[in-house]
């Protein structure tokens, strides 16, 4: 006997897809208008190696919430040497590029991807930023972190100008060939390695150990005055989230060209 279950599911097979769009069902939900599967995820745009660290506790948070995370990592990191031997010789990129790879496991990210760029030369450029705009249009993620305009590293900034830039034109209808448009509804710009004035706090109390397992993974920059930098940094950030139990935070600004989009129904 047929039942009820599969007559509406061969039912919904045979509409068109923006009439499925009105079911409200929970299979129907994860297609949208353009037939595209609506999968929480999230994209990381880095400069190098370990830039991914900084906000490493919000990603095991979100990956624990059912996000798939992507990342987007633009330079070849030829340039961080190795904390223990400074002179030495040795090949700087792939020793970073092994240590990478580990710590991508380790974090569970569904996709790499390498524009293999020079280290310390990251510039903006439209070709970085149609790049970067079709891997968005790929992925669609639900949440972009990038890296802050405000920081240390000449990379972290072009990072940013060229992820802010990719963010809003994949939403456009410009170069249609790299993708449907998509709105990436929320867009933040992770503290790197100069506080930031944060408008957004994500409590990462129970995320902090894997957070400093993941930076352990890179044997060359974990120095104790690295980790101690992450600790601290950690624990101001916690503090403002002026909660009991939160006693360690991520901080992010908000990209003000891209506005957040709140309120959604759940995708
Ligand atoms: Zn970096």
């Amino acid at each position: 006997m047929v039942s009820v279950h599969e007559i509406v599911q061969v039912a919904l097979y045979e509409l068109p897809a923006y009439v499925q769009i009105l079911m409200n069902t929970k299979e129907q939900k994860q297609i949208n208008t353009m037939g595209h599967k609506q999968h929480k995820s999230v994209l990381v745009v880095t400069a190098h190696a370990d830039d991914h660290i900084a906000s490493a506790g919000t990603i095991f948070k979100l990956k624990d919430q059912g996000y798939e995370v992507y990342e987007l990592i633009m330079t070849d990191s030829s340039e961080g040497r190795d904390y223990r031997h400074l002179n030495g010789s040795y090949d700087v990129s792939q020793m970073r590029e092994d240590e990478f790879s580990d710590a991508s496991l380790f974090l569970g990210t569904k996709e790499i991807y390498r524009l293999g760029q020079e280290d310390l030369n990251l510039r903006y450029s439209k070709q970085l930023v149609f790049q970067t705009a079709h891997i968005i249009r790929q992925i669609r993620p639900t949440v972009g972190i990038i890296m802050n305009n405000f920081d240390w590293h000449s990379d972290h900034i072009a990072s940013y100008r060229i992820a802010s830039t990719a963010f809003k034109i994949a939403a456009t209808g410009i170069r249609p060939e790299l993708g449907d448009h998509h709105r990436t509804p929320m867009v933040l710009a992770v503290e790197g390695m100069i506080p930031i004035k944060p408008s957004i706090l994500v409590d990462i109390t129970n995320y902090y150990d894997k957070k400093i397992e993941l930076f352990k993974i890179y044997e060359s920059q974990a120095s104790s005055k690295s980790l101690g930098f992450h600790e601290g940094l950690a624990k101001v950030r916690g503090y403002h989230v002026r909660r009991n139990g939160s006693l360690l935070a991520e901080a992010f600004s908000t990209d003000p060209t891209s506005p957040i989009i709140l309120f959604d129904e759940e995708l």
